[in-house]
C-alpha cells in the first residue's frame, strides 16, 4: 500500500513554502521559494502577484519531485498571509501589485475611519482592527488618492484569491482571509454592508465567499502537469496563516494560548464564538465555521533584539563570529548573569511604534530606571524582558474575552533561547511549552484539508502530530519580582501618550547631520 501524503502550501510575505506530510504530520519533503518586497515610495510594501504565483507552482512542483514515489497525495491545502489587496481590471489583469500588510501608506485613512467615521463599529462587526494593514482602509486610501484606478478596478482581491484564480479560473475567497479584510461580518458570515459602504464598493467587486474547508477540483491539465499532480487532486482553499499556525502548533484547546516571537510577534487563542473587544485591542479571524481565533499582533518582537545585537553589541557580535557561535547566544549568556528584573531597569520595546494592545504608531522605545549600578548586561536583560512584558500586556484583553488561560505554546526564533523561554514562563506566570512544530501554517492547512475531506473527524487530531521540545514552569521568586515591575511597565506608555506623540512629531522633521 503506498502511503497517503498531504500537502500544505503557505503563501507568506517573504516566501511560499510547500510541505508534504504523511497523514500523521511527519514531513516527507518541502520546498520554498523566496520573493522580494518592493518599496518604491516610503511606506510602500508591495509584491508582484505573478512572481508569487510562479513561486507557488515551483514550490509545489519541487516538493512533489523531492518526495519521489513516496506515496499518493490526498489533497493540497492553502495558507496565506492576511490583508493583501490587488486591484484587478475587467480582463482579470492586475492594476496594482499586491499591497501587503506591511504597507503603511493608508495610515491617515485609518485615523480618518477611526475618528471621523464609524470605524469602531465596523471593527466590532468585522474583527479587523482599524489599521493601515486592513484592506478596508487601503480601499479608502486608493479611492481618495488614486480615484481613476479605483474607478477602473472591476474587482479587489487578495493574493490567495489571485493564485486560486490562476489555477482554477474562479474568484473565491475563504471566510478566514475575508475575515481579515475589514469587510466581512463575523456574525452573518457575509460581506458587511456598512463596511462596503465605507469603502465605496458593492459586493460585485469582491470574490465569492466560501468556508475554509471548501475543496476545489478541476485543475486544467496543463497546470496539473506543471505542478506534477493528478488533475483531480482536491485543492482545499484553507485559511489565513495566523489561524492556521495556531492549529499547526496544536493550540486549539480551551485556555491554550499560542505566543509567537519571530521578527514581530503575536498572541492568539481559539474560541467557539466570534468575539471582538469593546476597547478594540484584539482581532478576531475565522478558522472554520465553528472556530475563530482572537489575539493581537505586535511589531516589536525579535527585531528589537536584533537591533541590540547590531547597535549595542558590536564587540560581542565580533567575538561570537570569531568563536563561530551565534551572537544571540553570547548576548543571552551575558543577560543570564543578571537577576530577573535587571535590578530595576525596564525597557519599553516600541522601536517600531506598536499595534496590540495599545495600537499607537507614535510609541517609542526607552530604558526606564537607569542608575549608575546598571551595566550593559542589565540593558540586554531588560530588552529581553521588555519584549515579553509587551506580549504579556495583550493577555488581559484576551482573557477579558475568553476567561482564564493556562498554558502558553511558544514558537518563533526567540524560543531558541532557554533564558528567554523561562522569562516568558516567569512573566506570564504560566507553563510554557515549545511545540516541535515545523512549518506550523503548512501543517495547519494540511490538517484543515483532512477535516474538509472527512479524513479526520475533528481538528484535535493535530495534537497527536505535534510533539513538545521544551517545557518551562514559572519560578515563584522570579514571578514575584515581575509582579512588582509589571504595573510600572504598563503605566508608562499610558501616562506618556502626549510625550510619545511629541517626540515622534519631532523625529519626522528632526535635523540630520550632513
Ligand atoms: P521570522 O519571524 O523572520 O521568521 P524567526 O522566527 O527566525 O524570524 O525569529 C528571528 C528572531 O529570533 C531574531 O530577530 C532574534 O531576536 C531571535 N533569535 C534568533 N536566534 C536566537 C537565539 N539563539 N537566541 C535568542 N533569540 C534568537
Amino acid at each position: 500500500m503506498p502511503q497517503i501524503m498531504m500537502m500544505g502550501v503557505d503563501i507568506g510575505t517573504t516566501s511560499t513554502k510547500a510541505v508534504l506530510f504523511t497523514e500523521n504530520g511527519r514531513i516527507v519533503s518541502q520546498h520554498s521559494v523566496e520573493y522580494p518586497i518592493f518599496t518604491p515610495v516610503p511606506g510602500a510594501g508591495e509584491q508582484d502577484p505573478d512572481t508569487i504565483f510562479d513561486a507557488v507552482v515551483t514550490a509545489i512542483r519541487h516538493a512533489v519531485d523531492k518526495a519521489g514515489d513516496a506515496g499518493t497525495i490526498s489533497h493540497v491545502a492553502f495558507s496565506a498571509a492576511m490583508h493583501s489587496l490587488i486591484a484587478m481590471d475587467g480582463e482579470d489583469r492586475p492594476l496594482t501589485r499586491s499591497i501587503t500588510w506591511m504597507d503603511t501608506r493608508a495610515s491617515a485613512w485609518a485615523r480618518h475611519l477611526a475618528n471621523e467615521m464609524d470605524g469602531h463599529q465596523i471593527y466590532l462587526r468585522t474583527g479587523t482592527p482599524i489599521h493601515p494593514m486592513s484592506p478596508l482602509v487601503k480601499l479608502l486610501w486608493l479611492k481618495a488618492e488614486q480615484p481613476d484606478l479605483f474607478a477602473r478596478a472591476s474587482r479587489f482581491v487578495g493574493i490567495k484569491e489571485y493564485v486560486f484564480h490562476r489555477l482554477f479560473g474562479r474568484w473565491l475567497v475563504d471566510h478566514s482571509i475575508a475575515s481579515a479584510t475589514g469587510l466581512f461580518n463575523l456574525a452573518d458570515r457575509d460581506w458587511d454592508d456598512g463596511a462596503l459602504a465605507a469603502a465605496g464598493i458593492a459586493v460585485d467587486r469582491l470574490s465569492t465567499l466560501v468556508p475554509t474547508t471548501t475543496p476545489v477540483t478541476g485543475l486544467p491539465k496543463a497546470i496539473a502537469d506543471q505542478l506534477g499532480l493528478p488533475a483531480d487532486t482536491p485543492f482545499i482553499i484553507g485559511a489565513n496563516d495566523g489561524v492556521l499556525s495556531n492549529l499547526g502548533v496544536g493550540a486549539i484547546g480551551a485556555g491554550q494560548v499560542a505566543v509567537t516571537i519571530g521578527t514581530s510577534g503575536a498572541m492568539r487563542t481559539v474560541i467557539d464564538q466570534p468575539r471582538t473587544d469593546p476597547s478594540g485591542r484584539t482581532f478576531c479571524y475565522a478558522l472554520t465555521d465553528k472556530l475563530w481565533v482572537i489575539g493581537g499582533p505586535v511589531n516589536n518582537g525579535g527585531i528589537v533584539f536584533r537591533w541590540v545585537r547590531d547597535q549595542l553589541a558590536a564587540s560581542e557580535t565580533e567575538t561570537a563570529h570569531r568563536l563561530g557561535v551565534d551572537p544571540y547566544e553570547v548576548l543571552t549568556r551575558i543577560a543570564e548573569r543578571v537577576a530577573p528584573g535587571a535590578e530595576g531597569l525596564l525597557f519599553h520595546p516600541y522601536l517600531a511604534g506598536e499595534r496590540a494592545p495599545l495600537w499607537n504608531a507614535d510609541l517609542r522605545g526607552s530604558f526606564f530606571g537607569l542608575a549608575m549600578h546598571h551595566r550593559r548586561e542589565h540593558m540586554i536583560r531588560a530588552v529581553l524582558e521588555g519584549v515579553i512584558f509587551n506580549l504579556y500586556s495583550i493577555l488581559p484583553a484576551v482573557e477579558s474575552l475568553i476567561g482564564p488561560t493556562r498554558r502558553i505554546m511558544a514558537t518563533g526564533g526567540f524560543a531558541r533561547s532557554g533564558l528567554w523561554r523561562q522569562m516568558m514562563a516567569d512573566i506570564f506566570d504560566r507553563e510554557v511549552v515549545v511545540p516541535e512544530s515545523f512549518e506550523s501554517s503548512c501543517l495547519g492547512a494540511a490538517v484543515l484539508g483532512q477535516l474538509a475531506l472527512g479524513r479526520i473527524s475533528s481538528l484535535d487530531a493535530v495534537n497527536a502530530m505535534v510533539g513538545a521540545t521544551h517545557q518551562h514552569h514559572p519560578d515563584p521568586a522570579a514571578v514575584a519580582v515581575y509582579r512588582q515591575l509589571w504595573p510600572i511597565f504598563a503605566a508608562l506608555p499610558i501616562a506618556l501618550a502626549e510625550q510619545y506623540s511629541a517626540i515622534t512629531e519631532f523625529q519626522r522633521s528632526a535635523p540630520k547631520a550632513g
